[in-house]
């Protein structure tokens, strides 16, 4: 049976015209027998943190959560004639977060899986019941069902074997009667079922693992872009279209941060050889690009930019150390934030990671032996196969922190404009 994997991003998922955008590209362009898998609707991940980081430091998370509420039923009266029951089954899903305040547990991550999660939950029982409103032969299956994972909450690894044989089960039990399945990306469940997440923006891994699984012939990924571009298009006007790829080259862009794909994506899908396709929900008939094994002919200049960046310089206050290179990096990974940038100097240590609230405690434990420096508004930058005249362009009159130059590989860490 010839599976085919296609993804819905939080973008195209973020009105109700986006909604039934999706239906249209589900009618006429998307093969039978296809597993769709989406994120949650919009922003409402980041909205879900909010409500976690609410609930773990025990404030006031019911306003938060009724924003999300708000969001998602204001989105269904314009998808749906009668929203009751739609209604319903919203409210039992939020009911969870209450449960999860409810819970005595100073787990964090713990906390965050169970809360974030539940924007995937809501977006796919809303596109499901969409679809079949719409008379789509579709189900919903939980994606908890499909993907099996350890216990490291916010990155959970995933269990192959008991994925793979869940994944085969599900399928079986469903194609015979269903042209698609729709399951929420992003999600698993650990051996006690206690719901776990895969990394932000990790849909596309959820994807890649189902399609590995699955043995599909392709993934598509639908996005806002016509495809992997050189550069951000809303951000640099030298932004074109790349039509053909390696996996390799796009793991590079990948792990220089740039937002096209999840990083973890590509291996599974490298490995079993499957195509990834990068198109646009809002152009679907052009071509957008395709990844593959094949080696790249030249590649352009790539350009990636993180922003919301804390820039931290840490330079030790007495000559003994006791922290070394990696146990500071041990304190970052403990946390579950990533150090998008690192460089140790003669007398400091440079670092970037994304400004979040969990930063606070790690400035305070290395606060007695660090004098720190510490900027927010900080973009990274990195040029894979840079020039000089392409380093001009990006750069242009914005303040440089700290730049890192490699045979064709430039980076930079400025203040964001
Ligand atoms: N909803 C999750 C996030 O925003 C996962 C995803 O979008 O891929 O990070
Ligand atoms: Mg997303």
């Amino acid at each position: 049976m010839a599976i085919f994997v296609h993804k819905f991003g939080g973008a195209s998922l973020a009105t109700a015209d986006n909604v039934r955008n999706i239906h249209n590209i589900i009618s006429e362009k998307i093969e039978s027998k296809s597993i769709i898998v989406v994120s949650a609707m919009g922003k409402m991940t980041n909205a879900l943190e909010k409500v976690a980081e609410a609930i773990y430091q025990g404030h006031d998370w019911q306003q938060e959560v009724e924003l999300v509420k708000t969001f998602h039923l204001e989105l269904c009266k314009s998808l749906f004639d009668d929203t009751v029951l739609i209604e319903d089954q919203i409210n039992d899903i939020l009911i969870e977060i209450e449960w999860i305040a409810d819970e005595v547990n100073d787990n964090y991550d713990y906390i965050y899986d169970q809360i974030v999660s539940i924007g995937e939950l809501l977006s796919s029982t809303i596109v499901q019941y969409y679809l079949s409103d719409k008379g789509v032969n579709i189900s919903l299956v939980d994606a908890r069902d499909l993907i099996s994972t350890d216990q490291s909450y916010r990155r959970a690894i995933i269990d192959w074997t008991t994925t793979q044989s869940k994944v085969k089960a599900v399928l079986d039990s469903n194609f015979g009667k269903v042209d698609y399945i729709i399951t929420q990306g992003f999600i698993g469940v650990d051996d006690e079922n206690n719901t776990t997440t895969l990394g932000r923006e990790g849909s596309d891994y959820t994807a890649s693992i189902l399609a590995k699984c699955s043995n599909a012939e392709s993934v598509t990924v639908w996005k806002d872009v016509p495809g992997i571009m050189s550069a951000d298009p809303k951000k640099y006007d030298i932004a074109k279209k790349i039509d053909q790829l390696s996996y390799s080259a796009l793991y590079a862009m990948a792990d220089a941060g740039a937002k096209v794909i999840h990083p973890k994506t590509i291996l599974p899908l490298k490995e079993a050889n499957i195509p990834l396709v990068v198109k646009s929900y809002a152009e679907p008939n052009t071509v957008g690009t395709t990844i593959t094994n094949q080696e790249d002919e030249i590649l352009p200049p790539i350009v990636t930019r993180l922003d919301d960046q804390r820039y931290i310089r840490l330079t030790p206050t007495q000559f003994q150390q006791t922290q070394t290179e990696w146990s500071i990096l041990n304190q970052f990974e403990e946390q579950k934030l990533d150090v998008n940038f690192f460089q140790k100097h003669a007398l400091s240590y440079s670092i970037c990671v994304r400004d979040e609230f969990k930063l606070q405690a790690i400035l305070d434990s290395l606060s007695p032996e660090f004098s720190i420096e510490s900027n927010t508004g900080i973009s990274l930058v990195t040029i894979l196969q840079t020039t000089p005249e392409i380093q001009q362009t990006i750069i242009r009159s914005n303040t440089i922190v700290m730049e890192q130059r490699s045979a064709n590989v430039y980076r930079c860490i400025m203040k964001s404009k």
